[in-house]
C-alpha cells in the first residue's frame, strides 16, 4: 500500500550542521531546492525556472539522503521518501500506480519534497531482453517521466533523487526538464573524514586525552556511514566495558573490528 511504499516525515530532524565534508553540495542543493521552494516571486521576478529535480550521485553512505531530508527540514517542507526497489517489485502496472500516487500526495502535502532514492532501480538503460519484468520497469520509469514534465505547474514541491550507479542512467531522465541538476556528492577527504567524526562524537563522552582528530587521520577510504560506525562501535567497546567513557582503545579497536569485518566482506565477495 501506499503507507508501506512510502516514508513520509512532516520534519525530518537533519540539519546541515549535522552534514560534514560536503558544504559545497549543501549550498547548491539549498539553490536548488530551498530557495524555489522559500522564495519563488524572486525565481519569477527574474524569469528563470529553478531546476525540475535535483539528482545527487555518489558512493553510497556519504549523506545522498541526509542532504534530502536535511533541505526538506530547513525548508519546513514535507519529505516523501519513496525506494526505487520498491517501484519495481509490484505487479503490473503497480509500480506507475505508485509514482501517480507519490506526486499527488506530495500536491497534498505541499510544500514538499520528493526524493526518489535508487533511482537506477527504474531508470537505468535500456537492456536488450524484452522480458515482462523490464517492460514492466520501463512503463514505471515512462510514469515518472510524464509526472516530470507535467510537473511546472506543481506549485511547491521539489524532486530529488539519488544513485550510486550514475554510469547505469537512462539519459531521458537527465533531460531538461527533467533531472537537470547534478550534484555529484564524493567520498570524503581527509578534512571531511575529520569533521565527520567531530559531528558524531560530539554528543559523546569522550576520556580527557583522547585526541578525535588523531583518530582520523587514520581513516583514509571511510565513507561517512563507515564513520558513523566506528563512533557507535567505540561506544559499544566502552559499553561493555562497563565504562562510561570512551577512549582512544576504543576507538582503535572499533576501528580493528570494522576492518576485520571488511575482510571478511571481501572474501565472501570473492
Ligand atoms: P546510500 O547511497 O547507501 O543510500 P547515502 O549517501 O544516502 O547512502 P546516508 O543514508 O545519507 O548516505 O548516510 C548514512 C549514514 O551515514 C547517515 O545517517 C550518517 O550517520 C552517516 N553519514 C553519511 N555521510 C555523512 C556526512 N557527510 N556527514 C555526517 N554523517 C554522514
Amino acid at each position: 500500500s501506499r503507507a508501506q511504499a512510502m516514508e513520509v516525515t512532516e520534519s525530518p530532524d537533519v540539519t546541515y550542521d549535522d552534514i560534514g565534508g560536503i558544504d559545497d553540495q549543501i549550498r547548491e542543493v539549498r539553490e536548488a531546492v530551498e530557495d524555489p521552494l522559500e522564495d519563488p516571486e524572486q525565481f519569477e521576478a527574474v524569469g528563470v525556472d529553478p531546476p525540475s529535480g535535483v539528482l545527487l550521485h555518489g558512493p553510497p553512505g556519504t549523506g545522498k539522503t541526509m542532504l534530502a531530508k536535511a533541505v526538506a527540514n530547513e525548508s519546513d517542507a514535507t519529505f516523501i521518501k519513496m525506494a526505487g526497489s520498491e517501484l519495481v517489485r509490484k505487479f503490473i502496472g503497480e509500480g506507475a500506480r505508485l509514482v501517480r500516487d507519490l506526486f499527488e500526495l506530495a500536491g497534498e502535502r505541499e510544500p514538499a519534497v520528493i526524493f526518489i532514492d535508487e533511482i537506477d532501480a527504474v531508470a537505468a538503460k535500456r537492456t536488450d531482453s524484452k522480458t515482462s519484468g523490464d517492460a514492466e520497469v520501463q512503463r514505471t520509469m515512462m510514469q515518472l517521466l510524464s509526472e516530470m514534465d507535467g510537473f511546472d505547474d506543481r506549485g511547491e514541491v521539489r524532486i530529488m533523487a539519488a544513485t550510486n550507479r550514475f554510469d547505469m542512467l537512462d539519459e531521458a531522465i537527465l533531460r531538461p526538464g527533467r533531472f537537470d541538476r547534478l550534484i555529484e556528492v564524493p567520498e570524503p577527504n581527509a578534512e571531511g573524514r575529520a569533521r565527520i567524526l567531530e559531528i558524531h562524537t560530539q554528543d559523546m563522552n569522550v576520556a580527557e586525552g583522547t585526541d578525535v582528530s588523531e583518530v582520523a587521520a587514520d581513516l583514509e577510504g571511510y565513507s561517512g556511514a563507515d564513520i558513523a560506525s566506528l563512533a557507535t562501535e567505540a561506544g559499544m567497546f566502552a559499553i561493555r566495558d562497563g565504562r562510561t567513557e570512551v577512549t582512544q582503545a576504543d576507538f582503535e579497536q572499533a576501528r580493528e573490528k570494522l576492518q576485520d569485518a571488511e575482510k571478511t566482506e571481501e572474501q565472501v565477495i570473492n
